[in-house]
């Protein structure tokens, strides 16, 4: 379980420390903003789609490692993904981040986001982990929203 760790734990620095998709999108077709107070996480996300799929994703903003890395892979995720597999994928991250921390990780849509299963023994974390999700789930439902909020 410890080399698990290790390697959890190095995708994670790997991700926050070159984001991926960190860069934003000229004539995005959704742009959103998400704030998590408590930790001072700032990110804006960008998407592009083509019909129905998301075509590009990206994101700028300043936050912790957890939050850039959690962005850096949500982007990695959902690039080439339709509208209702990112909804899934959104409600599966949710729940992993959320569950039982001595239960092993689910998520079969999940792949490389397991990684951060590790916040859920920090419940400040999880908010830092799903700040970037909540960002985009409310920019899919209801474009006209305001910026998305933790608290
Ligand atoms: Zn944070």
């Amino acid at each position: 379980m410890s080399d698990l760790r290790d390697l959890y734990q190095e995708v994670v620095v790997d991700h926050s420390r070159r984001p991926r998709n960190h860069r934003p999108i000229e004539g995005a077709d959704l742009t959103a903003e998400g704030h998590n107070p408590l930790c001072g996480d700032e990110v804006t996300l960008f998407v592009r789609f083509d019909g129905d799929r998301l075509e590009d994703v990206s994101f700028t903003g300043s936050g912790c490692a957890i939050s850039t890395a959690s962005a850096s892979l949500m982007t990695e995720t959902l690039r080439g993904r339709t509208r209702e597999e990112a909804d899934r994928i959104f409600e599966e991250f949710r729940e992993m981040v959320t569950s039982d921390p001595t239960e092993e990780p689910r998520g079969e849509s999940l792949g490389k986001l397991t990684v951060l299963a590790g916040v859920r023994e920090y419940a400040s974390r999880v908010k830092c982990a799903t700040l970037v999700w909540h960002t985009l789930h409310k920019a899919l439902q209801d474009p006209a929203a305001g910026p998305a909020s933790t608290e």
